[in-house]
């Protein structure tokens, strides 16, 4: 499956002599959008490979992995169960966009406390999690394996080697991975850290076979699905501009920081950018109730 490359018309672009193209992964699936698609590919017919019948994973009460995961495997005959953080939704998931439509979808929830989140790697975790449902496929938090390294190597194509830099934001590093591993030799890959702290460089060093890449750490905006209203107006009027969707938690601070690289002269005139459109737009009802509460400026959908 391909995914369209849309050039962006904007007068920063214009006037800096750098051209941009966005490659829409958002319109890939109405619901299983962008890289987690990609990532769950490889992990659902090894499932079907090893006779599996459920798919269990983990994630937040936003996660687009936990909405992608619901409907992935709704769609490919699969149950699926979501270990989400915080048992305080226990009583309180069906206000919450994200969730309600992972359970319409037939995924079934256990709700744990963020210590026991932590240990969701740990053996012994793991083994209670085999008490508790029996035999399942284990996708990781956010999807990111081996597997879903591979399908995201998929995404760029040959049609883009016309391509200077190839951007994506970064959650765990999986998706950016791919990108590392399939660039072609004259590229350059952006990863745009969506959270605080330089710990993912030696992430991705760990699943890269190259080092023509490079993290921005600048653009975090306080941490993961942290915002301001200096993001959000960002995000409302590039879409105005571009037509383009962006969602707060990742492509809307990789657009950003961007943009702000450009402004700066980081990028020769003449270069050709290419940004992944990793998705997430699912995530933008429950980001807009956040900031309804916070009395912030909401997301133009
Ligand atoms: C999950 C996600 C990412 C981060 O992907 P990683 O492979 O975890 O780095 C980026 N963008 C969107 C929209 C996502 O949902």
């Amino acid at each position: 499956m391909q995914s369209i490359n849309q050039l962006v018309e904007h007068p920063l672009l214009a006037e800096k002599q750098v051209t941009l193209v966005i490659k829409r992964e958002d319109l890939l699936h109405p619901f299983i959008s962008g890289n987690k698609y990609r990532k769950l590919k490889y992990n659902l017919l090894a499932a079907k490979a090893e006779n599996q019948h459920t798919i269990l994973t983990f994630g937040g009460a936003y996660s687009n992995h936990i909405a992608a995961t619901a409907y992935a495997a709704k769609e490919k005959g699969f149950k699926a169960i979501g270990i989400i953080r915080g048992e305080e939704l226990e009583n309180s998931w069906k206000t919450n966009a994200t969730l309600k439509r992972a359970y319409d979808d037939g995924m079934r929830f256990k709700f744990i406390s963020r210590s026991d989140y932590r240990e969701k790697k740990s053996q012994v975790f793991i083994d209670t999690l085999h008490n508790d449902f029996g035999p399942f496929y284990l996708v990781p938090e956010g999807g990111t394996n081996d597997l879903a390294i591979k399908g995201c190597e998929e995404i760029i194509t040959n049609d883009d080697k016309e391509f200077d830099v190839v951007c994506s934001s970064v959650g765990t590093g999986g998706t950016v991975s791919g990108l590392i591993k399939s660039s072609f030799p004259h590229q350059k890959v952006l990863g745009f850290s969506a959270l605080k702290g330089d710990f993912l460089k030696d992430e991705i060093n760990k699943m890269v076979n190259n080092t023509r890449w490079q993290l921005l750490t600048d653009y975090h905006f306080g941490g993961y699905a942290k915002t301001s209203e200096e993001l959000i107006l960002f995000i409302n009027e590039f879409k105005e501009k571009t037509g383009i969707p962006l969602d707060p938690i990742y492509t809307g601070k990789m657009i950003f920081g961007l943009f702000d690289m450009v402004k700066r002269d980081t990028f020769a005139v003449g270069t050709k950018i290419m940004a992944v459109h990793t998705g997430g737009l699912q995530g933008i009802a429950g980001m807009n109730s956040v900031l309804k509460k916070k009395n912030l400026p909401l997301l133009h959908i």
